[in-house]
């Protein structure tokens, strides 16, 4: 490599934000213990001042000279910017001042006993995390409610550390706003909601903050004028009310594009590139943007947990490094590390070979500090670093473990047909409902049951040996057979085995697959205390053997009624991992897709004659822009028909999907052909209904009447005002009555009088 080093050039590094929840999930512990009022508030904000100065003092351990603060938050940074501006809905009774914890975790979950429903939530970009959903009115007033950003930037100066700010930007924030005013638009409201962060910046400014991070990754997004003008108005008011401070606009999770005239004429003194997904931005970057800007360079990827190739990336630094003013550049991660687990040395099961081709967000940010030496200081001052690097990639590349003869052969051997269910729905519903003779308004839940301290416990015993195999499954029959009786006596309509068998609805299939690995520690924020042990998608995906076919023909011998099979779809099963990038993502989701086909195939002949292939995250694996949809669309539903479709028409598909808007993707989900859908509905009180309804959605739909994420209880009055509204949309023959999503994360004191209430629901619209 014919890289000269610059003698001046320092380089420094800059993180966009870390993982916030502790190395042993200490934030989780912390909440739920507060929550439960084992705990009090000075305690949680103890375990969160900690692990703002463990994130801190590791970052500047690792050289990283750009250490973010503010990236840390209670529950969702997205929450703390509503809070910050003061943009807090009547219903929770704030009247100004400083907003209480109870005021923040009631927005966040709602409050148990009353009528207070938590905000909507819903995730970020093409991530799995989730944020709540700023909710503002056509006539929001803002004011500054919050100062959080100050006082955690002051907390990390009284410890010896200057930190950059990071701010959710006044337009990406904006943007992602909802309101119930018909006629709500947003940028009407820019002009007030700036002031808030002019006085804020000033705040900052004078605390002592230098360069401050202004996350707007809107302009990874197809955008409009009016949202181009709002941006460039934004940083034009900011800039000018508050010169002295150095604005860094940062955009990742994909290319700028046509928007990145717009970023690079804002005028703030840095932007930060996505030089991973959006590395085709590059060439117009350094052709167009003004030579006084600081580039912070995404170069590590932040969103996947692969080792990287340095040396290819010094090989895409360097005409960028030699195009620059050196004073003028930061290394970066492609985007905030909140996506990644935090430490792959942790990780002592995994084996060598497959450790060594990871990176987490450590290593990430020790692979910037190796690629700054290299850069600064010659590539001989890092050979071995660059060395163990380049033999990591090139092991992974050549290891046999990625590699599946007869999965290969038998992917080449796929028609069309194997996508496509014998006969049309409305034959297929004929022979089911023959078969299943199911009531108007079938009730069932969407299959999970709480996953006791009880069932965690026996679990955890099980792996430490304490207890034996066969007792554990002795005890998760009694717990199966204990939730099929319940449900009899509640008279729900189509059963299900309730997964107590099951650790996370991904990680019970991976480990049964071959491909797939799984990190002990590894785990990444979904939402508030929800966190979720991605697996490690690494080589070709083949079944060993049937996985769940032994529970659910269980299950169904105890009862007369109907028990669903319950999988999890192949569209989820990528989404939720961390997938190798040695393959389109399409045919490693084929790979998948026929893995399950072989299952669904065999519970069929088990005598299941529902089966639920579940893809919450189809919609999450949506690309970015508009003009990448239809392509994913597009494979997307012919992978779940390829796991469903191997079945006889009188076996009922259900899939189900939570926290998703469907108006803009409902031909994909139509074109999923599933006999029945159950969704999210109920938090956003039926509106995802408005899309099944006007393209006429030809099959079943289960819109979910209870918000199992909210710790509130919903009546049987509540259930059935929001089955009429359904009733208004759709014809009664299409409806299933059933929850938003799994019951696992709940308690069977709430789950209990929840569905019976729900089961006299679907009881009451049978009787109109
Ligand atoms: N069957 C799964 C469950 O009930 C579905 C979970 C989900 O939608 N995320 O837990
Ligand atoms: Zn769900």
């Amino acid at each position: 490599m014919g890289y000269l080093p610059m003698s001046k050039l320092t380089l420094p590094i800059g993180a966009l934000g870390v993982p916030r929840i502790g190395q042993r999930r200490d934030l989780k512990q912390a909440l739920e213990a507060y929550w439960s009022g084992k705990s009090t508030l000075n305690d949680l904000n103890a375990t969160a001042a900690r692990l703002r100065a463990e994130n801190w003092r590791w970052q500047h351990q690792a050289g990283v000279d750009h250490i973010p603060s503010n990236d840390f938050s209670l529950y969702d940074h997205i929450l703390d910017t509503s809070v910050m501006v003061g943009a807090i809905p009547a219903r929770y009774g704030w009247t100004g001042g400083e907003v209480s914890a109870e005021t923040y975790f009631a927005l966040a979950r709602g409050v148990s006993g009353t009528g207070l429903a938590a905000q909507e939530m819903t995730k970020w970009f093409d991530t799995n995390y989730h944020f709540i959903v700023p909710e503002l009115l056509a006539d929001q007033t803002f004011q500054l409610a919050s100062v959080k950003p100050v006082t955690e930037f002051l907390e990390a100066q009284a410890l010896g550390i200057h930190t950059r700010p990071v701010l959710v930007g006044p337009v990406t924030f904006l943007r992602l706003a909802k309101s119930p005013d018909a006629d709500f638009k947003p940028w009407a409201l820019l002009d007030r909601l700036l002031p808030v962060y002019v006085e804020l910046l000033r705040q900052l400014q004078a605390a002592g903050a230098d360069w401050v991070q202004m996350d707007e990754p809107c302009l990874a997004l197809d955008l409009d004028d009016a949202t181009r003008i709002a941006l460039h108005r934004t940083y034009a008011v900011l800039t000018e009310a508050e010169p002295r401070l150095k604005l860094l606009v940062t955009s990742y999770f994909g290319p700028m594009a046509e928007n990145l005239t717009t970023a690079l004429a804002l005028p703030v003194a840095g932007v930060h590139l996505d030089l991973v997904r959006g590395a085709a931005d590059l060439p117009r970057v350094l052709a167009e943007a003004p030579k006084h800007l600081t580039l912070s360079l995404g170069i590590i990827d932040g969103r996947t947990v692969w080792r990287a190739d340095l040396e290819a990336l010094l090989t895409q630094l360097e005409p960028i490094i030699a195009a620059w003013e050196p004073d003028k550049l930061i290394l970066a991660p492609s985007c905030s590390l909140l996506h990644v687990p935090i430490d792959v040395t942790q990780e002592r099961s995994l084996d060598a070979d497959l450790r060594s081709w990871l990176a987490f967000a450590v290593q990430k940010l020790d692979e910037l500090a190796v690629l700054r030496c290299a850069l600064t200081e010659g590539q001989s001052a890092v050979a071995d670093d660059l060395a163990a690097a380049r033999a990591a990639c090139d092991a992974r590349k050549a290891s046999p473990r990625l590699h599946n003869a007869a999965v290969r052969e038998r992917l080449g051997r796929v028609v069309p047909a194997w996508a496509q269910r014998y006969r049309p729905f409305t034959d297929r519903r004929r022979a089911q409902q023959e078969k299943l003779n199911l009531p108007l308004f079938p009730t069932t839940t969407i299959g999970s049951f709480p996953q006791t301290e009880g069932v965690r416990k026996a679990r955890s015993q099980v792996s430490k040996g304490v207890l034996s195999e066969a007792e554990y499954q002795d005890f998760l029959k009694q717990e199966t057979e204990q939730a099929i009786r319940w449900q009899e006596e509640i008279d729900l309509d189509v059963l299900v085995h309730g997964e107590f068998e099951r650790n996370d609805m991904v990680q019970y299939f991976g480990e049964q697959l071959s491909g797939y690995a799984f990190t002990q520690h590894g785990w990444v924020q979904s939402y508030g205390s929800r966190y979720v042990r991605p697996p490690i998608l690494y080589g070709d995906v083949a079944r060993l053997k049937p996985m769940t076919v032994a529970w659910a023909r269980y299950a169904q011998s105890l009862t007369p009624r109907p028990v669903k099979g319950m999988l999890t779809g192949p569209v989820t099963m990528l989404c939720w991992s961390f997938v190798r990038d040695d393959l389109p993502r399409a045919t490693v989701c084929r790979q998948i897709a026929l893995a399950l086909r072989d299952e669904v195939s065999d519970l069929e002949a088990a005598g299941i004659g529902i089966i639920q292939i579940d893809e919450p995250a189809f919609r999450e694996g949506l690309p970015l822009r508009r003009a990448d949809w239809e392509a994913y669309l597009a494979w997307a539903a012919e992978c779940f028909r390829l796991s469903a479709s191997g079945v006889s028409d009188a076996t009922q598909i259900h899939t189900h999907m939570c926290y998703s808007e469907f108006n803009d993707i409902i031909g994909a989900i139509a074109a999923m052909d599933a006999d029945v859908i159950s969704i999210e509905t109920s938090r956003s009180k039926m509106e995802l209904l408005d899309a099944f309804t006007s393209f006429h959605y030809p099959n079943d739909i289960g819109p979910g009447v209870y918000d199992i994420h909210s710790p509130r209880l919903p009546s049987k009055a509540d259930m059935v005002a929001l089955l009429h509204k359904a009733r208004a949309h759709l014809p009664p023959e299409q409806l299933w009555v059933n929850p938003d999503c799994g019951l696992k994360t709940r308690r069977w004191e709430e789950v209990k009088p929840a569905l019976q209430q729900m089961v006299a629901a679907a009881k009451s619209l049978r009787a109109e």
